[in-house]
């Protein structure tokens, strides 16, 4: 391990605290639980899966980049583990709704598709993971006319993550307590407390896991806002009925994408989206969103009518990001310490010369999930679940570096003093 990105400490004990119960909470809880661990799992609302997590689908599919960069490395290790944990779950659980379906991703102009063009005769992807299709063979994958080129993964598809978010739950070592909003966390001997508004007591663990998206920041200090850039961005998704002549509609039978996306109808009613709108607020879906929704929905299938948009149903959740659009995972670093040992770093000299960070003992990060959370959480969830236990990490190092929460802190620092800006977290798709 490099100096600034510390390990964290394996538990001693296998008890463990885990906040939120979104697919994040619950993928972690579930890993841990299948080691042995007794998790406690918080959740502020009635139910599981009622933010992010709480779409009625959701699609799982990976990013290519030419470079092989750790987003798209992520999404591929990700997308592997997702296929095989959710054909198990499905086993006794078929409300999950998982459907390989495959997903064609269009190219979003020509200029678009002659770039990807180039990496896919440039990249030996194996066919069954991703392949460039023309848009006869792209219609005839989904089943509905498509105009341009793109990308097939036969392997992506749709899902329903409120679903799979029960079944992760669903293990003798989990205990899901409902209706609990911790909002204070603090330090007693070895253990953290974890407390309700009141200050009463809520539970106490050695081990404890904030998956609670950004809210996360709400239990740290002040200082963490800089050090964990997060944001939550608005997204709206659509829910239209399908009308009479809506053959098209019920011979799509692949996800199919482009800015937005649309999933195969699942009782009646067709899935799409979705809007990215920073610096919103609310609950409610607009109208604006809903309209931005059907122009990303006509851009794939410019020909396909039959579908009540007088009508549409609509879910607003919000994407906790970061700026490099990657999740955190791994062992909270003390901040202020963080700063004042490698504040000369920008300086450069051998990592000899420092000594490891500091982190906040047993207190464990994996937020972040931004817009993929689908697809990486369950292997992420493992990732965690074996750094706190010692066992060795699926995840290579490049990624688990790539992932650390200390990443941002170890940025500003290698930069000069005078170029210490505030983070920003950028435009992404779904
Ligand atoms: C419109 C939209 C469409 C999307 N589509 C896709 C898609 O197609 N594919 C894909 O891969 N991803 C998609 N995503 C992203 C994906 O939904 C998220 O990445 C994922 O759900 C994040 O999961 P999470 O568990 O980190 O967060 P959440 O699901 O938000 O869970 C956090 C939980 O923590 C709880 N919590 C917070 N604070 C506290 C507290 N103090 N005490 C107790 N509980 C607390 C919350 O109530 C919540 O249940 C989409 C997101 C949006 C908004």
């Amino acid at each position: 391990m490099t100096p600034w990105f510390a390990e964290g400490q394996v538990a001693q004990t296998r008890h463990a605290l885990v906040i939120g119960a979104g697919i994040a909470g619950a993928s972690v809880a579930r890993s841990l639980a299948e080691r042995g661990f007794t998790v406690q799992v918080l959740e502020r609302h009635a139910l599981v899966a009622q933010e992010a997590s709480g779409n009625p689908a959701g699609i799982v599919l990976p990013v290519l980049s030419r470079t092989g960069n750790a987003l798209s490395h992520l999404t591929q290790l990700g997308m592997r583990h997702a296929q095989q944990r959710m054909s198990t779950l499905m086993q006794h659980d078929t409300r999950i709704d998982w459907q390989q379906s495959g997903v064609l991703r269009l190219a979003r102009n020509p200029r678009h598709a002659a770039q990807q063009e180039i990496i896919a005769a440039q990249s030996a992807f194996p066919a069954d993971f991703a392949r460039w299709v023309d848009a006869a063979e792209g219609s005839a994958l989904v089943g509905v006319f498509v105009e341009q080129p793109g990308w097939w993964f036969a392997g992506g598809g749709s899902v329903c993550p409120p679903a799979l978010v029960h079944a992760l739950l669903q293990h003798e070592g989990i205990r899901l307590h409902t209706g609990v909003e911790v909002r204070f966390l603090r330090r007693e001997a070895n253990a953290w407390v974890l407390a309700d508004a009141q200050g009463a007591v809520l539970a106490h663990c050695e081990t404890v896991v904030l998956a609670n998206a950004d809210a996360a920041l709400n239990l740290l200090p002040d200082a963490y806002a800089k050090s964990l850039p997060l944001a939550a961005i608005r997204g709206q998704i659509s829910l239209a009925r399908m009308t009479e002549g809506a053959q098209d509609w019920t011979r799509l039978h692949a996800v199919a994408c482009r800015e937005g996306y649309v999933i195969p109808a699942r009782d009646g009613q067709v899935c799409f989206g979705a809007s990215f709108t920073h610096h919103a607020q609310g609950r409610e879906p607009s109208e604006a969103e809903h309209q931005g929704n059907i122009e990303r929905l006509q851009a794939i299938f410019p020909q396909v009518t039959a579908l009540n948009m007088a009508q549409l149903g609509g879910r607003v959740s919000y994407r906790c990001a970061t700026p490099d659009r990657l999740p955190m995972l791994g062992p909270l670093h003390d901040a202020p310490s963080f700063r004042e040992r490698f504040a000369r770093l920008h300086l450069g000299g051998t990592m000899q010369r420092y000594a490891t960070a500091d982190v906040l003992p047993g207190l464990w990060l994996n937020v972040g999930h931004g817009a993929r959370g689908l697809v990486w959480a369950g292997l992420l969830g493992e990732a965690l679940a074996c750094m706190i236990s010692g066992e060795a990490s699926p995840l290579p190092r490049d990624l688990i570096h790539a992932l650390h929460p200390a990443r941002f802190d170890y940025r500003l620092m290698r930069s000069a003093p005078a170029h210490r800006k505030a983070w920003v977290v950028g435009v992404d798709e779904d």
